[in-house]
């Protein structure tokens, strides 16, 4: 494994990521505890010293999971990230925060209890890492709302030594990134974005990238596979790479393009399987960044997938679903069946019922959730009516 500096802090390049932990009969609450531990323990034994959860991961069960996962290991030997969920809360009267989208349902809270509760399910004092949840054009005016004073508490717990360095994700625009590190300049010391090279166009991640680093700050990569998406190319796209590099994989590609931005300082990967978090410990051995010819490949690759839903099966969208839809398998299946290949043989008459695009009602439940704004009561549509014929 190797290392890079982030906040004056040792970190290794790659960092496990905490929000596709295995489970049990795809039940996201349900983690495997079992197997979990098992890629935490080869994490960990591997020189991984960056572990990344948030409230909301795995319903609320990926904080309890990690912060038992790393007990056994000494404090001091591995660094902890989580996230303030203030992309889902409604403000109430006299500080109290309600929940929506993946958290509705939940009690209501106050800003210094969810942290407080944090703490306390990661068995931790102290958080080495901790940044507000998702910034976006939407959430942004809950945390710049003075009265709730997310901000401000987060930075007095900072002062109090409960936050070692506090940054913010976001899959905002650049334009967003630029105002809020504008507004508080000289409170945030680093930025998690989604970053890999199909977004470095579809979704602008390049003008991310320059705005962070106009602010003098490091990055610390989610989605840098895509959900697994670029880990398992359409057949024509991989066997460009295959040529090129036989005994690759896909993911290592992805991998070994955000090796080559600087500005990069963790890549996370949310490891689901052995094998995966092996591949891809392997990859971080030493830094083996894509050379200029590799990356135009890597573009010409990326340019061809530009037209796929951009679903990184993250699946904030399932849990309001009235009609228990697998919303993100659902795309998958879309894309597939658009794209000539995987599923192409997906029909109506043997799908099961979560997997049914018609029976979507167009509630609008899962509008405004996407990170990635896809319009999903559309796709729905369309998907539906494409089986049809
Ligand atoms: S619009 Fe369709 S997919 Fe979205 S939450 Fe409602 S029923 Fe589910
Ligand atoms: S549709 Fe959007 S919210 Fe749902 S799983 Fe895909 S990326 Fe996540």
């Amino acid at each position: 494994m190797y290392y890079n500096e982030l906040c004056g802090v040792k970190v290794s390049a790659l960092g496990m990521g905490n929000m596709r932990l295995p489970v049990f009969n795809d039940v996201e609450k349900d983690i495997n505890r079992e197997k979990a531990q098992e890629i935490i323990d080869y994490a960990y034994s591997h020189g991984i010293n960056y572990y990344d959860t948030a409230y909301r991961y795995h319903g609320g069960n990926s904080e309890f999971f990690i912060g038992e996962a790393l007990s056994k290991y000494p404090r001091d030997s591995w660094y902890l990230a989580s996230k303030f969920p203030g992309h889902m809360i409604v403000k109430k009267e006299n500080g109290v925060i309600g929940f929506t989208s993946g958290l509705a349902g939940w009690p209501d809270s106050t800003v210094p209890k969810v942290f407080e509760e944090q703490l306390a399910k990661c068995r931790v004092d102290y958080f080495d890492f901790y940044l507000l949840h998702n910034v976006n054009e939407k959430s942004v005016a809950m945390y710049y709302d003075e009265e709730l004073g997310i901000v401000n508490h987060l930075l007095e717990e900072k002062k109090a030594g409960r936050i070692r360095h506090l940054g913010f994700s976001t899959h905002g625009t650049a334009e967003t990134i630029d105002k809020f590190l504008t507004r508080f300049e000289g409170v945030f010391e680093f930025v998690q974005i989604q970053l890999n090279y199909l977004d470095w166009k579809l979704q602008d991640a390049k003008s991310k990238v320059e705005v962070i680093a106009k602010h003098g700050l490091k990055i610390v990569v989610m989605e840098g596979i895509r959900g697994g998406r670029l880990a398992s190319l359409p057949e024509a796209e991989a066997a460009k790479l295959a040529a090129r590099r036989p005994g690759d994989s896909a993911a290592r590609w992805a991998l070994r393009w955000l090796q080559s931005l600087p500005e990069v300082a963790v890549v996370l990967s949310g490891m689901t399987t052995l094998d995966q978090i092996i591949d891809n410990v392997e990859t971080f051995a030493e830094p083996n960044p894509v050379n200029e010819e590799e990356k135009k490949l890597l573009f010409e690759v990326a340019d061809a997938m530009l037209s796929w839903v951009p679903c990184t099966a993250c699946r904030y969208c399932t849990e309001g679903c009235p009609m228990q839809l697998e919303i993100p398998k659902i795309i998958a299946a879309y894309n597939g069946v658009k794209n000539g290949d995987m599923m192409a043989s997906y029909s109506l008459a043997d799908c099961d019922p979560s997997m049914d695009p018609t029976r979507c009602v167009g509630c609008g439940a899962c509008t405004g959730i996407c990170p990635q704004n896809i319009p999903i009561p559309d796709i729905m549509k369309e998907f539906g009516e494409m089986l049809k014929k």
